[in-house]
């Protein structure tokens, strides 16, 4: 059965995963990226305290002993599935079964001088860009004469109060306590603020009263600006605005505050549920189609978890468990044997705040976490959720120089060089 499945992030990974080393299946799965990547940790990336490639790994390495799974580089933008083919931005593939695992990106509700203007946290290029722009942000305050001017390249105001926001923010405000203060004495006595802003009135939304309360004291404690049930409406000329009329000078606007999920000319405006997710059967079969599949965060089970009526969270362990069992029913309908409908296993959520600080529930039986405890169980979960052995390893390393030197050294501004690309390009090298 010659199965694509478009996507290689914790759903489409864990499906090809499922099937690898089985005969019956020959998968190609097609990613725009050349590599998997770890979005739980993208913003230790974009504060530099852990290099890309200890969070990223190359898609062919990943599978190189496995025959039956291969890797095409592309974007897949359409598909027709009258003749069962999907179409990339540099070719065409025939499918028996189309499976998309796209997951989300990053949505700006309309307000196109915030996608223009704010600094996205969805993916690795975003982490990227958020380090340089933040860094060579430091330096310009630095040689700045004009104090309000250097306050707005020093204030950072981080929209959405989910997991990323908290994580980012927390972050910040220890590096102000610390890196700041030690290397750059130019801005010793720069004032800076780091807002924390979100619509609803409680940080952490889908976590307990009590993770929301303790998480909310803890930044407070570390110097963070928490405004809630404020819903920012505009971001033009360095200034945040607000729903309420308030504003916040900055250029900095790190934007954490949602996402939705892409469509794709091909599949009928029916099968599209809440968010433009896809919307699927309780086997992931998108509804109005024949043999195309989606999973993880691009699609939504209505109706049939009981514990989930109206979808699943958008989160790793819903995709990894989604994608598993995707497996494990394609190999079940090749043998004639009963299919499974999805039943999430609910494992808990945490956050971290800071250092020796983070917050975890636990549903079953149901125990909350604060402190030093939830936040070795953050690190020990997320490290081994990473990928490769080589991963998890230079992760614990950085995290350890960071831990005891209470220091990281990643701080570099590594960009192109703009000039030679055009140097090039005009030469005709390629
Ligand atoms: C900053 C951040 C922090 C997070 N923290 C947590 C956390 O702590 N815990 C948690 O449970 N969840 C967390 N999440 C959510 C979690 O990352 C997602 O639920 C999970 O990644 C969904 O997996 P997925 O496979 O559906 O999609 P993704 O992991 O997003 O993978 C989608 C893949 O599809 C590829 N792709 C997309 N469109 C195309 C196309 N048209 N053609 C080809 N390839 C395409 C992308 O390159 C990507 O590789 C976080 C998310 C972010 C952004």
């Amino acid at each position: 059965m010659k199965i694509i499945v478009v996507g290689g992030g914790f759903a489409g990974i864990n499906l090809a995963k499922g099937l690898a080393g089985d005969k019956n299946f020959d998968v190609t799965f097609v990613d725009k990226n050349n590599y998997n990547f770890f979005p739980p940790l993208i913003y230790q990336v974009a504060t530099a305290y852990l290099e890309p490639s200890s969070i990223s790994y190359p898609f062919r390495k990943l599978f190189v002993h496995n025959g039956n799974i291969h890797f095409r580089l592309g974007e897949v933008l359409s598909v027709k599935p009258e003749e069962n083919k999907v179409v990339l931005n540099n070719g065409e593939l025939e499918y028996d079964r189309l499976v998309f695992a796209t997951g989300a990106e990053t949505n700006y509700f309309g307000m196109e001088n915030v996608r223009k203007n704010a600094i996205p946290m969805k993916t690795l290029n975003d982490a990227i860009e958020m380090r340089n722009k933040l860094l060579q942000r430091m330096e310009k305050a630095a040689v700045c004469k004009n104090s309000r001017e250097r306050r707005k390249y020093l204030n950072i105001v981080v929209a959405g109060g989910g997991p990323t926001g908290v994580e980012v923010s927390g972050m910040f405000a220890e590096m102000r306590n610390g890196v700041l203060r030690r290397e750059y004495p130019e801005l010793s006595t720069s004032i800076s603020n780091i807002y924390l802003v979100d619509g609803g009135d409680a940080v952490l939304a889908p976590m307990s009263k009590k993770s929301q309360k303790d998480t909310y004291d803890a930044l407070t404690k570390l110097g963070v600006i928490v405004k809630l049930n404020t819903r920012v409406v505009d971001f033009k000329d360095d200034i945040v605005y607000f729903h309420n009329g308030e504003t916040i000078t900055a250029k900095n606007l790190i934007w954490a505050a949602g996402v939705s999920a892409r469509t794709f000319d091909g599949i009928p405006a029916e099968s599209y549920g809440r968010g433009r997710r896809f919307s699927v059967d309780g086997y992931n079969k998108v509804v109005n189609t024949n043999n195309i599949y989606a999973i993880g965060d691009t699609c939504i089970m209505t109706g049939i978890d009981a514990a989930f009526p109206d979808g699943h969270p958008q989160l790793a362990q819903v995709a990894i468990q989604q994608g598993t069992l995707l497996a494990k029913n394609f190999k079940n309908e090749i043998k004639n044997k009963p299919l499974k409908t999805f039943k999430y296993n609910d494992k808990g959520s945490m956050a971290i705040i800071g250092k020796n600080k983070a917050v975890a529930d636990i549903p079953k039986p149901e125990m909350h976490f604060k402190g030093f405890i939830a936040w070795a169980m953050w690190l020990f979960i997320h490290l081994m959720s990473l990928i490769s052995y080589r991963n998890r390893i230079t992760t614990f390393y950085n995290w350890m120089v960071a831990y005891f030197s209470k220091d990281q050294s990643l701080r570099m501004i590594i960009r192109p060089d703009k000039s030679r690309k055009k140097d090039e390009v005009t030469s005709g090298v390629s």
